[in-house]
């Protein structure tokens, strides 16, 4: 009889990080098994539902039995051309439909495929920390070595790439980037992408741009696209998603865009691996682009920004400041407290799950992500209980 072989998994799953968040699963099992109504602050996930207009537009697809089949890898010609549209109202950028566009089962997909195209063993990939976890996993699944990028308070949570030794830069294929950031809630200047751009430009990197929080913005901040800067498609690509923008998680759909060469590669890598869109959700995907903006989505993630700000800054969190996008607040922990002591703390005391710094990179240690993806009630219920928190 054969067996499996001693040593089953494959030499680079070792090098994915370990799962940090483990233990702190098992608290919340053990205190929702024991009764406890634990109230998860942790997952940035919209709770409110897809509009409806773009409920409807897939709901009329379902039946045609042209939405039932394959569907081409590189998206249907009228969700490229609305895109392509879509940048040029929202940025005035121009991007050819045909060549500068390419759709995704969500950016997740591009982003963790991307390194399959443009990577090989030895090769750097710069990856920021803290940071959105693909960067890394995605590198070392194909066998290349990130470089990380610390990301620190004091320099507005931005790399410095000035500080990247010229060995590892000779050595570097792919720039992350992700502004309005996950975990941070920083935002990038429109000046920082040109001096990433020059670095990219003289180094021969690769610059990706990752941006599904471009439009969950408040207080009339406006987030710039990388493709904004001229001459950026010469070596940059910027990767878009529907999920956060339109409540869109759960659909699976976004696009990269930028550097035809650069997508032409990822194109090919994803025809070997899916198999296009599911062309309900590509007319879906339509409805949103061509339909109006999520304005008053952000309203709601402003009100509950403040309220939550309001708590934490009677908590002590006195110099907390209310970031001009993303779902997150990002804070650190108090004195005495590790990222995961203090999550730990935090469920104990209050039944509230949060998200310890340190599982987005080791620069993350000391701070933890709160994210305001729950119904008002529910927050209104956490903040509630985080009112009455010792520390
Ligand atoms: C949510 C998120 C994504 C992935 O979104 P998709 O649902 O795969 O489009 C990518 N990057 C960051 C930083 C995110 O927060």
């Amino acid at each position: 009889m054969t067996q499996l072989r001693d040593g089953l998994a494959a030499r680079r799953m070792s090098r994915i990080p370990p799962y940090l968040f483990a233990e702190i699963d098992k608290k919340v099992a053990a205190k929702r098994a024991a009764g406890v109504d634990v109230i998860a602050l942790d997952i940035g996930d919209p709770d409110t539902p897809t509009p409806g207009h773009i409920v409807d537009a897939a709901r009329d697809a379902l039946p045609h039995v042209e939405n039932q089949r394959y569907a081409s890898y590189f998206g249907m010609p009228a969700l490229r051309q609305a895109v392509a549209g879509w940048y040029k109202g929202r940025f005035d950028v121009d991007v050819d439909p045909d060549s500068e566009i390419l759709p995704t089962l969500g950016s997740k997909d591009g982003i963790s495929h991307l390194p399959f195209a443009l990577v090989d063993p030895g090769d750097v990939v710069l990856v920021p920390s803290p940071g959105y976890p693909v960067y890394f996993t995605g590198t070392v699944m194909a066998d290349g070595e990130p470089h990380i990028l610390p990301l620190r308070a004091e320099n507005g949570w931005l790399p410095d790439l000035e500080a990247v030794p010229a060995a590892v830069v000779e050595r570097a294929r792919i720039l992350w980037l992700n502004y309005p950031n996950n975990p941070t809630a920083a935002t990038a200047p429109r000046d920082f992408y040109e001096k990433a751009l020059t670095f990219c430009r003289r180094n021969g990197i690769v610059l990706c741009h990752d941006f599904p929080y471009s439009e969950v913005t408040f207080r009339g901040y406006r987030a710039p696209s990388v493709l904004e800067i001229p001459g950026a498609k010469e070596v940059a690509i910027e990767f878009h998603s529907l999920s956060k923008t339109f409540n869109m998680t759960g659909w699976r759909i976004g696009m990269a865009v930028g550097n035809e060469a650069v997508l032409r590669l990822l194109g090919q890598v994803k025809t070997n691996i899916d198999s296009g869109i599911f062309p309900v959700v590509q007319r879906a995907g339509i409805a949103a682009l061509e339909g109006p903006d999520n304005d008053a989505l952000n309203g709601i993630y402003e009100a509950r920004q403040s309220r939550t700000l309001e708590v934490l800054r009677d908590l002590g969190w006195r110099d907390a400041v209310a970031p001009d996008a993303t779902f997150y607040l990002w804070l650190p922990v108090p004195d005495g407290y590790t990222s995961v002591s203090f999550a730990s703390h935090v469920l104990d005391q209050a039944g509230v799950n949060v998200t310890p710094g340190n599982g987005f990179g080791e620069y993350g240690e000391g701070y933890f992500r709160l994210s305001l993806t729950v119904p008002d009630q529910r927050l209104d219920e956490a903040l509630e209980r985080l009112r009455k928190l010792t520390f």
